[in-house]
């Protein structure tokens, strides 16, 4: 955090230097926009093929074939769930949160796109539908579905308050993906990445620049859609923090399930193409 007092005094055009308007990093308006109208078109003849409960302070594994959908849905009651996804076919393809957050914001919605790591760097998923894209930004600078979290884990959990605690979303996930790949847990914890915060409402402090988070606005009955554009295995961890509006890390919030519906249209987009390969040639200047 910036110091309260800072140490060193202000250069004389300091005003000047902090009035300089930002710039946009990672203007996305050569990305070709995710079309709506021809994904959801496909919907129109789907038919649901699986259905994944989530049990609460546990996850679950999934799979999602390229050009299929899926939901993930709150049933119960109001309940954060971190997402982790994996190219189905290789798992050192995975969602890569810090550059979809750099690409379409701190929050995700319709028309977005979940991102692999380097060097695969492509579009794994796209957000399809939201029935919290009403939220928008809250007087805090909150919203819902973030990728500025990483997921809350027994490492953290112990720095800060001792004890081990064995069903943070980090644990869950790793549990499910060993369980799902035959992996050892050992080995199935270095799969495990920063998520999508699926339904938590957060944001960071405009004095002091600290995550927060708030009770999600989440209601039985509201999802986020996703349409999925390579062969993914997914895992959802139903977040033992509950509706996040307090804390996590334990077994005291109110936990509910969350349910994950798979779907296979009928045909796939118009027009629609499995996610290529990243471009660049990996040569690196050598
Ligand atoms: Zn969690």
């Amino acid at each position: 955090m910036k110091l309260i007092a800072p140490e060193h005094s202000p250069p004389f055009d300091a005003a000047q230097k902090k009035a300089v308007r930002p710039v946009i990093c990672y203007p996305v308006d050569d990305l070709k926009p995710a079309d709506l109208a021809t994904y959801r078109a496909a919907r129109e003849c789907w038919m649901r093929v699986q259905t994944i409960l989530v049990p609460p302070r546990e996850a679950r594994c999934f799979d999602v074939p390229a050009g299929y959908f899926f939901r993930i849905i709150s049933t119960d009651g109001p309940q954060v769930g971190d997402l982790n996804l994996w190219n189905a076919d290789e798992h050192a393809e995975r969602f890569f949160s810090g550059k979809t957050r750099a690409l379409h914001g701190t929050h995700l919605s319709t028309g977005d796109r979940l991102w692999s790591n380097m060097p695969y760097i492509r579009a794994m998923a796209t957000i399809t539908e939201d029935t919290l894209d009403w939220y928008g930004f809250d007087e805090f600078g909150g919203s819902v579905h973030d990728v500025i979290g990483t997921r809350c884990d027994p490492y953290t959990h112990h720095l800060l308050s001792g004890g081990q605690y064995h069903h943070c979303c980090h644990s869950n996930l790793t549990r499910a993906f060993a369980a799902k790949t035959g992996r050892s847990l050992h080995e199935a914890e270095g799969f495990i990445h920063d998520v999508l915060n699926v339904f938590m409402c957060t944001g960071f402090t405009r004095d002091t620049g600290q995550y927060f988070m708030k009770q999600t606005p989440a209601r039985p009955g509201d999802f986020i859609e996703f349409f999925a554009e390579i062969n993914l295995l997914g895992a959802l961890s139903a977040c033992p923090g509950g509706d996040c509006g307090e804390e996590h890390s334990s077994d005291t919030s109110a936990c509910y399930p969350l349910t994950v519906e798979i779907y296979r249209p009928a045909a796939p987009p118009v027009h629609w193409q499995l996610s290529p390969p990243n471009g660049y040639d990996r040569t690196h200047g050598g």
